[in-house]
């Protein structure tokens, strides 16, 4: 169960997870999540909370990326074994 209760009393948009574009930025200025707890648009435009170690990895990079000031969005495939 991803624990978003933290992030929706402070007003983040919360659909199975915490609502994240392809940059890790939640709907909160500056606050970005990663991983289990995230909910993430798809290249279908569809909603998908991701529950696998790979697209953990690849959002932490992305999100550090954004974090210093990095522009460029997770365009790896999910992958998972
Ligand atoms: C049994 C099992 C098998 C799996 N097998 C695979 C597999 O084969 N392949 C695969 O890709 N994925 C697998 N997964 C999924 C993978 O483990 C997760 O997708 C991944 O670990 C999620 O990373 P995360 O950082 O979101 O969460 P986690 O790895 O769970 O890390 C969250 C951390 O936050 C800590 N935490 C929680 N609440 C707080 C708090 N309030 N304050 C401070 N710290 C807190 C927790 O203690 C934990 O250390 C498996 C999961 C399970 C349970």
């Amino acid at each position: 169960m991803p624990n978003t209760e933290l992030l929706a009393a402070a007003g983040a948009q919360v659909d199975n997870g915490v609502l994240v574009d392809e940059r890790c930025r939640t709907s909160l200025p500056d606050v970005f999540a990663r991983a289990d707890v995230t909910t993430t648009c798809t290249r279908s435009r569809s909603r998908l909370r991701v529950e696998h170690w790979n697209n953990g990895y690849q959002q932490g990079r992305a999100a550090a990326r954004s974090l210093v000031g990095g522009r460029s969005p997770t365009t790896t495939i999910h992958t998972f074994w």
